[in-house]
């Protein structure tokens, strides 16, 4: 089936679109997603597919989501390709080129949304264009779904289609944003795919002390209680370790296939105060990466105290942002941030998101997993617990098995980590290239018969 493709046309037609899909201006808040899905109807429409497969479906005004559908067999349930076309807002300053240009430039296709994530949008739409092209015959029903409000809550996107729309997006598995591409650590080349992701717990920390005048200090002051509290936090450096199946998982598969002694000393990651030592003593995005994924995190993000001056406040608030593993409730991280700031300050939570995870040993994992590994040779594929939320959490909870899986190679001075809501976001041409391929092995391989 592969050599009926043109990879290189293939690509070029996947960049024409995401040009255009960068070029609609789908910032969110307050999120404005119609261009956008017009720009995919119109596609569709050009190429013929059926009206009555496109279902477009509002809930608010300019707040649109579109869900495409490929008819199987129906011998067993369907995949889907989930892709949200809302994208962050830009400090037009801070950039190089025009955010909203979709210019391709030296090899990159630049814009916001190239690389959150229009440009893996356009892979999915390539790879579905494609089996409607070929009539690929299909046992499972193929879903694409462009959808909105990622950004900002997922209300108007994939909460709204769960809740409204479930018909319109049952399915077995699912892919979204966020794995299968290339991670530079250290030497080795690795390959995540998303399979689970932390919850989140936002918390509020008060200080309480008694009110006065600035000028006759006493010793009962809520923004010193808050201040030592956050010291505290700061000096223990991080939360008590947990080792999580899934951190057990991602162990397992990279020592299996890291060849160097690297591979043999992975089994250490296993015993939590080997990693707290690892934790204190490393630095930068190893540490970052490390804590996430062995740690509930607590991050202070939100100050606020006083009103005047010469006024003592009663009270002084931070809110921090914390995000919890598989397995720990809220209370639980409470416990834990209580241990360690001591009882002058009180904890409340004031939001909270459950995280999610799907099986490492479905027959569609094993899929992806395959075709990563057939398309870099020489790099490791991993399972990998994202710090972060995407539409993911929604649908799992609604039972879809979701995994991170936008295939492709990326140029080692290239950093996936870093260009997420980043200045100058861009897309590597060659990553498309390579992905398109793999993309459509895995779709054709796991929905046809
Ligand atoms: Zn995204």
């Amino acid at each position: 089936m592969d050599t009926q493709i043109n990879w290189d046309a293939a690509t070029d037609e996947t960049i024409q679109h995401l040009s255009h899909l960068l070029q609609a201006q789908t910032i969110n808040p307050p999120g404005n997603e119609l261009p956008a899905i017009l720009i995919i109807k119109e596609i569709l429409e050009k190429e013929g597919f059926p009206a009555e497969d496109v279902k477009i479906v509002e809930s608010a005004p300019n707040r649109v989501n579109l869900i495409a559908r490929l008819h199987g067999d129906g011998s067993e349930r369907p995949v889907m390709m989930s892709g949200h076309v809302d994208v962050v807002p830009v400090e037009r300053e801070h950039w190089d080129h025009d955010p909203f240009g979709g210019e391709v430039i030296d090899g990159y296709v630049w814009g916001r949304g190239a690389f959150d994530m229009k440009g893996f949008l356009s892979m999915y739409l390539q790879t579905f264009l494609q089996a409607y092209r070929q009539k690929l015959p299909l046992k499972r029903d193929l879903i694409l779904a462009a959808i909105a409000d990622e950004e900002d809550g997922f209300d108007h996107g994939s909460k709204f289609l769960v809740s409204q729309h479930r018909d319109l997006i049952d399915a077995e598995y699912g892919i979204t944003e966020g794995g299968a591409f290339t991670m530079y650590l250290g030497k080795t080349k690795a390959y995540m795919i998303q399979v689970a992701e932390k919850g989140v717990t936002w918390i509020k920390m008060t200080g309480h002390g008694t009110p006065g005048h600035g000028s006759l200090p006493h010793d009962d002051n809520s923004i010193l209680y808050l201040a030592e509290a956050l010291e505290r936090l700061n000096k223990a450096q991080h939360l008590p370790v947990h080792i999580t199946p899934i951190f057990k998982g991602m162990l397992k598969a990279a020592g299996g296939q890291i060849k160097s002694p690297l591979g043999s000393v992975m089994g250490l990651l296993g015993n939590p105060t080997v990693v707290s030592a690892l934790i204190n003593r490393s630095s930068g995005q190893t540490k970052t990466l490390l804590k996430a994924l062995t740690t509930n995190t607590c991050t202070p993000t939100v100050l606020r105290s006083g009103s005047k001056t010469n006024v003592i406040p009663s009270a002084a608030v931070v809110e921090m942002d914390c995000r919890r593993l598989p397995g720990q409730s809220p209370e639980d991280v409470m416990d834990e941030i209580h241990t360690i700031v001591g009882n002058k300050v009180t904890l409340e939570p004031f939001y909270r998101s459950d995280g999610n995870a799907s099986p490492i040993d479905s027959p569609f994992y094993q899929e992806m997993e395959k075709v990563t590994r057939q398309m870099d040779p020489e790099g490791i594929v991993i399972p990998l617990m994202m710090p972060g939320a995407t539409d993911a959490c929604v649908y799992t909870e609604a039972g879809i098995k979701v995994y991170g899986y936008t295939p492709g190679i990326l140029p080692a001075d290239f950093s996936a980590m870093a260009m997420g809501h980043a200045h100058n976001e861009r897309i590597p041409v060659s990553y498309l290239r390579s992905g398109l391929p793999a993309l459509w092995q895995t779709i054709s391989e796991f929905c046809g018969k």
